[in-house]
Parts: C-alpha cells; structure tokens; sequence
C-alpha cells in the first residue's frame, strides 16, 4: 500500500473512532510502521480532522524527518514496536470505559478484565495493568516496554489503553473490543456474571491464537 494510502487510511480510522466517541479533545494517538519508518499522529491534533499530508514521519531511528512534530506520548508506541517486531500499528486511547475500569482500586493488575467474550479473548486476551505515572515521567517508557514484551495489548493505569496489531484495522479493532468489554465489566459490575470458564477460554486461544 502505498504511503498516501496509508496516510489517508489513519485519517479514516481517527475520524471514525472520533465519531464514534471513542476518543475526544486532542487525546488519543495512533501509528504505523512503514518500510523506512513510521508514521504517526501529530503532537495537539485532533482524531477527528487530520490530515493525511501533515501526518508526522519517523525515520529508522525514531527521528522525526516530515510533517508535523509527532505525539509527546511517541515513546509509548516507540516501546511497543522494539518489544514487539511483528508490530505493524499502535492505537492509545483515552476511551472513557477503558480509562475508567483502569481507575478501579479492586482490579487484577496482571489482568484486568474477565473473559466475556470469546471476541474478547480472540482480540485481546490478557490485560495487564500499568501503574500510573505522571504525564512526561520517562520511566513509563521503560516500564511499557518491558510489559509490551510480554503482551500486546496493556492498560495505563488512570490513563488509557495502548494496543499493538499486525494491521491497523487490526489495531483498532482490539482496541475497540477492550472499549466494548470494559463497558459491558461496569454494565456487570453490580451482577453476578459467569464468565468464559478456564476450558472455553483454553480452546479459543487454541483456535485463534494472537499473533502480534
Ligand atoms: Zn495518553
């Protein structure tokens, strides 16, 4: 695909999850890796406009080489992509269920979320908790990258979640599994739930194993 396409594609994707409430303000980031690089959404924009040409460029190194200046959250996909090589995009949200299910004092941190969903377990699997840390406290880079070894899909503590995919659509997709599952937990929370139990979750992963 060629690098126009793919520029115009994160556009798309942005206004969509914009749209659809998923991110608001000027929160929110997405990347892409390219054959020499990455692209990546710029520092202050908003999902909902962006525009394809002004998208920020990143070359081998993580230089930024074109476009606007990228995300000050940029290391948390820079983490990813050395933990992760068959990473091709990364989508952080500040998606309301999400964020708020990762401000719950009672929650697993190795896993956050209850297997609902087979698609839940299929997209995402495991989630585990970061702690918080301060916006610009760099040690979250290091602690994001060490856990992104580990998992592909992690939940930033009061934040938000960070979702690695082969795809971009892939990317998005998960995340938006994550959303969805987090508002059914809160939905659930006050009611006795009967989740996938052990053995159905064991035969998914067997199935569909997550390869990212
Ligand atoms: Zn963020």
């Amino acid at each position: 695909m060629s690098e126009t396409r793919l520029r115009e594609q994160i556009a798309d994707f942005g206004a969509s999850l914009f749209r659809r409430g998923l991110t608001f303000g000027a929160s929110g980031n997405i990347s892409l890796r390219i054959d020499d690089g990455w692209l990546m959404t710029p520092t202050g924009s908003s999902l909902g406009n962006l525009d394809p040409a002004t998208i920020s460029r990143l070359d081998e190194e993580g230089r930024h080489v074109a476009g606007d200046a990228p995300t000050k959250e940029a290391f948390l996909h820079s983490g990813f992509y050395r933990a992760r090589p068959k990473a091709r995009a990364i989508v952080h949200l500040h998606s309301t269920h999400s964020v708020a299910v990762s401000c719950l004092h009672d929650i697993d941190p190795q896993n956050v979320l209850p297997p609902l969903t087979a698609y839940y377990v299929m997209r995402i699997g495991e989630l585990p908790l970061i702690p918080y840390f301060a916006p610009g406290d760099v040690n979250l880079a290091r602690v994001v990258e060490e856990m992104a070894s580990r998992h592909h899909a992690v939940l930033l503590a009061n934040h938000g979640p960070v979702v690695a995919g082969k795809s971009l659509a892939d990317a998005v997709y998960a995340t938006e599994e994550l959303e969805e599952t987090a508002k059914l937990f809160l939905l659930l929370r006050d009611r006795k739930i009967r989740p996938l139990d052990a053995a159905q979750v064991a035969e998914i992963k067997a199935r569909f194993p997550i390869e990212i």
